[in-house]
């Protein structure tokens, strides 16, 4: 047997309500909103459900509100309360709350651009120097002079691959049918209403609505299927995992830290761009990546090694963490994929030219969407089948942002856009 799924209904069923391509989180979320909605749905990934080739996969993934971009917080809010919501259904977790700690300069325009979102969205914030910072951490996190964070509430880890699984368990409970190992070649007009969308082993099923969630391939099947080009890179980057010294593994553990509710999940604003999560996946190991990478192609990948600027990263975790985290180097890393836009801002959009509004496009995510997956889903549902998203502003997520503009969206904050190499 080659797929998952439910193959008489995948066969005798004529026409699918939607059809979503691409298995990864996005795609996963948008079918189980269909599904549950009791539209007839169709989950196609080219590849096995929960592979590593993608985005999707792994162990962790931050959860925070304070974006310099306020446009994505009401997302994230709306998330948590969507991520709580699967959890329920399903009866297992993978959302495990934490605070969110965002550091740099002082003066950081991408700094004061976060303060700013939680002060519009009323997200309770505390800005901290550096010795408030160091009493309110006992010392386990330290910043030059010059530098401030912000602590709030809205942090915390999701498990990315038992997401995804949770997802696509929810959308088949629903009614869905899910099939992998089935690469989408063409998505075609159908000339009865609708679209054909046909797959390499010659298949064709016939959907009202598609959905195209294909992550780092976008650009190839768009320009396939449209000859439209979205301006998708896809990047290939390094998860890197470090020791915590002797004696101080249960302070930067997640929830478990002591009377303060445990170490956060944590970003630094500037070149490099640096984030990370608790001590909670490898037991003794704080992850602390840079965002950004490599340019690749995501069927013919370096598959690493040195996408990340290490010296850069070694002198962080020896500065940042007082000396309580080897900084000699990651003993574990993880390869994962970014389709970053220029802006780092999604694609949320019907592809339109000749496909009007029955195709919408999920995509370009730039290595941050994981945390908003829920809203998204939703929002792509919306779009396949009502045509608007309500409630939420899509300005920022239009593909037109694009034209004569390559771009995008125009940012105070250039800092925060800058992460391919
Ligand atoms: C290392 C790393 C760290 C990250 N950290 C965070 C974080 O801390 N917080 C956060 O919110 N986000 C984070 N992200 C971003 C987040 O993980 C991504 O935004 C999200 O996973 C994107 O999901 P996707 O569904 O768009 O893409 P994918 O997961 O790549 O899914 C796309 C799927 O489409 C399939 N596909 C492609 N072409 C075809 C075809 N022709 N036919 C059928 N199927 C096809 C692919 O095989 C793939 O499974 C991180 C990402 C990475 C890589």
């Amino acid at each position: 047997m080659e797929y998952s799924g439910d193959n008489e209904l995948a066969k005798t069923t004529t026409t699918f309500d939607v059809i979503v391509v691409g298995a990864g989180v996005m795609g996963s979320s948008a079918a189980y909103h269909t599904a549950k909605r009791g539209e007839k749905t169709l989950l196609l990934e080219q590849y096995d459900f929960l592979h590593h080739r993608g985005s999707s996969h792994g162990e962790s993934r931050t959860i925070r509100a304070t974006y310099p971009e306020d446009y994505y917080t009401p997302l994230v809010l709306k998330s948590h309360a969507l991520w709580q919501r699967a959890e329920s259904e399903i009866g297992y977790r993978v959302y495990f709350k934490a605070r969110q700690l965002d550091m740099g300069p002082s003066d950081s325009r991408t700094l004061r651009a976060v303060i700013s979102t939680c002060q519009k969205h009323s997200i309770p914030y505390r800005e901290l120097d550096g010795p408030k910072l160091h009493d309110e951490f006992s010392g386990r996190v330290q910043i030059p002079e010059n530098w401030s964070a912000i602590s709030t509430e809205y942090g915390g880890v999701i498990k990315p691959t038992k997401a995804v699984c949770m997802l696509q368990t929810l959308a088949f409970t629903n009614g869905a049918v899910l099939r992998d190992n089935t690469e989408v070649t063409e998505i075609k007009r159908d000339e009865n209403g609708g679209v054909l969308v046909v797959t390499a082993n010659g298949e064709v099923f016939k959907g009202k609505k598609c959905i195209v969630t294909v992550g780092a391939w976008t650009k190839k099947l768009i320009k396939a299927v449209s000859g439209v080009e979205i301006p998708i890179q896809p990047l290939e980057t390094t998860v890197c995992y470090w020791r915590i010294k002797e004696g101080y593994k249960r302070d930067y553990e997640l929830g478990s830290g002591g009377e303060d509710g445990g170490f956060p999940t944590f970003a630094c604003f500037g070149f490099p761009y640096v984030y990370g999560t608790p001590s909670f996946e490898f037991p003794g190991l704080i992850k602390v990546a840079v965002h950004g990478g490599y340019k690749c192609d995501p069927d013919d990948r370096p598959w690493g090694p040195g996408a990340v600027s290490m010296e850069e990263l070694r002198e962080w975790v020896e500065a940042r963490f007082s000396g309580r985290v080897d900084p000699t180097g990651p003993v574990k890393t993880q390869l994962c994929m970014y389709s970053m836009t220029p802006d780092e801002d999604f694609v949320l959009d019907f592809l339109g030219g000749e496909f009007g509004e029955d195709v919408v496009v999920g995509a370009g995510f730039s290595g941050h969407g994981f945390k908003m997956a829920p809203a998204v889903g939703m929002v792509l549902a919306d779009l396949a089948l009502k045509g608007v998203a309500e409630g939420v502003e899509l300005d920022k997520f239009r593909l037109r942002r694009f034209e004569g503009n390559p771009k995008g969206n125009v940012k105070d904050f250039e800092d925060q856009v800058k992460h391919s190499q």
